[in-house]
């Protein structure tokens, strides 16, 4: 098809000191050239105010970053209008067209990473290494999607006629809304809208309050490498404002979600009803929370595990919904397998992400808050290996509440709100299994099907656990999070949501219809 082989984008070596030194450079341009601005909104590609602005926040320093508008409900109508004639000509746009504005764009954000990373990591905490593999999947998302887009384009064969000339093909459905979390600024809302404008389909665009810089930045990327400006509205501003009545639209003909269980649910729910109006039944994809167990058998390698544990437990402060917060191990290696883990831990390092220490803050203290509170409940009811109690971070400023020390308990019973709920901070429960398939019913003992680690060397045990394991992604002896675009498809089982699976083969089915067309000879 004439794309060069597909590879992954590598990271950088932040080992090397020309890399480091260019990246904490990039702290300095990135205020340099965004602090204390205001952006606007974005309405049919119109830069346009709202009705007073929020400001962002550094969550690890306080630091006041920039500030963004708040959309009005008839910006809101506006922007769903817009989206809508939009559709009418993107929708017949050529494939070929639209993938070579995704390969153009992944060009510009290969050179723009450093960039990214930095702003990413002011606006939500993330250090140089969490930061740069989310930057690192945008592009792997422009890059498989353009591939996506051709393959979709050229329909499914069926089973031919005598006397009639049968195809399928895809069509787009219209105005996307692209509602994003604060955790992954960047590869989540990019996937979700690359998803929709892959298949013909028009966007509106809602970042996290949080973080809406990482999104105003790829979306002008995206208009830099030629998709036309009417294409994506950006809305910021109130949840009152852009939440539910966003969902409500009769005119919002599909809903890309992904956030909390609690969030996706009403959106769910909410999608269902047919509005006055409303000529379709819409459509909602939902990526919602995880309770992600690491199951570790007796024959495994335990320092791989452990290590595995550390990674994917305590990056970015566990504020991933793929993040390990579960430790199911046999018996006989659990106490050697927990004082590896413990002292894996408490050698993180807790500071500023800006200086790219291991471990950095929680996004905001209503966050910290509801962390503290598991915590606290925690210790009266499971053993508390490390960490648990106050700290002090040097340089954190008035943000100093919002760090948290990692956290082990250990002999968590499976009823434990600490083995049942998703805690969104670096709290990890261990728990006990007589054996390997008990440890397996364990890690099923979840409402949530999102990612897995399962490690073992008995070739048996892994095959048991592929055919087991009740979750959306399974890593057998590797860390359950990390996901990479078009090898590792990303979504869940249960209420971890629709299984939409972004950066997988079927992903853009959920933002296309199908038409049979059968002519007569
Ligand atoms: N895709 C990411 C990973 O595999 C997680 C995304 C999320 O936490 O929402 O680690």
């Amino acid at each position: 098809d004439g794309l060069l082989p597909f590879q992954h984008e590598p990271y950088f070596d932040f080992a090397d000191p020309a890399v480091a030194e260019a990246q904490t450079a990039a702290y300095a341009q990135a205020r340099q050239k965004y602090a204390g601005q205001t952006f606007p909104l974005l309405v049919g590609g119109q830069q346009v105010k709202g009705d007073g602005t929020l400001t962002v926040t550094n969550p690890a320093t306080g630091e006041q970053l920039w500030h963004f508008q708040n959309a009005t409900a008839a910006q809101l109508d506006e922007a769903v209008r817009a989206a809508n004639e939009a559709f009418q000509s993107w929708r017949f746009s050529d494939p070929l067209q639209r993938a070579s504005i995704f390969l153009r764009a992944a060009q510009l954000l290969r050179s723009r990473r450093m960039e990214l990373n930095a702003v990413m990591s002011l606006e939500n905490g993330k250090n140089w290494a969490e930061a740069d593999g989310e930057i690192a999947e945008c592009v792997d998302h422009c890059e498989v999607f353009a591939r996506e887009t051709l393959k979709w384009a050229q329909g499914k064969p069926v089973y031919p006629m005598p006397d009639e000339h049968v195809t399928t093909v895809y069509e787009p459905l219209g105005a996307v809304a692209v509602i994003s979390p604060w955790n992954y600024p960047s590869a989540i809302p990019l996937g979700m809208a690359l998803g929709a404008l892959a298949a013909g389909n028009t966007v509106i665009w809602k970042p996290a309050s949080e973080t809406p810089l990482s999104s105003w930045l790829l979306i002008r990327l995206l208009f830099e490498a030629g998709l036309p400006r009417d294409c994506v509205q950006f809305l910021t501003g109130s949840d009152d404002v852009l939440g539910d009545p966003l969902v409500d639209h009769k005119d919002v003909r599909m809903v890309a979600f992904t956030g909390s269980r609690e969030i996706g649910c009403r959106i769910y729910e909410r999608a269902a009803k047919v509005q006055p109006g409303q000529k379709f039944l819409k459509r909602v994809i939902a990526e919602m929370g995880g309770k992600d167990p690491t199951v570790v058998c007796a024959d495994a390698d335990l320092d791989a595990a452990a290590a595995g544990i550390v990674a994917s437990t305590f990056g970015y402060s566990g504020q991933k919904c793929s993040a390990c917060s579960r430790v199911i191990a046999e018996a006989s290696v659990y106490d050697t397998l927990l004082e590896k883990v413990k002292t894996l831990t408490e050698a993180l390092k807790v500071g500023l992400p800006e200086h790219n220490a291991a471990v950095g803050p929680v996004i905001h203290q209503g966050s910290a808050n509801r962390i503290r509170q598991y915590i606290e409940n925690g210790k009266g009811t499971a053993r508390l290996v490390c960490g648990g109690g106050e700290m002090e971070v040097a340089d954190s400023g008035e943000a100093s509440a919002n760090y948290i020390q990692p956290t082990i308990f250990a002999d968590v019973d499976a009823k434990d709100p600490l083995f049942q709920e998703e805690i969104f901070g670096p709290v990890l429960a261990f728990a006990k299994a007589d054996d390997w398939r008990h440890a397996i019913d364990l890690a099923n003992d979840s409402d949530y099907g999102l990612t897995a680690a399962f490690y073992s060397r008995d070739p048996h045990k892994l095959t048991e656990a592929r055919r087991l394991m009740h979750v959306g992604n399974l890593y057998l002896n590797r860390k359950c999070t990390g996901a990479l675009s078009g090898s590792h498809s990303f979504g869940g089982y249960g209420m971890s949501g629709t299984n939409a699976k972004v950066g997988g083969p079927d992903y853009l089915f959920w933002f296309l219809q199908t038409k049979t067309v059968a002519q007569k000879y």
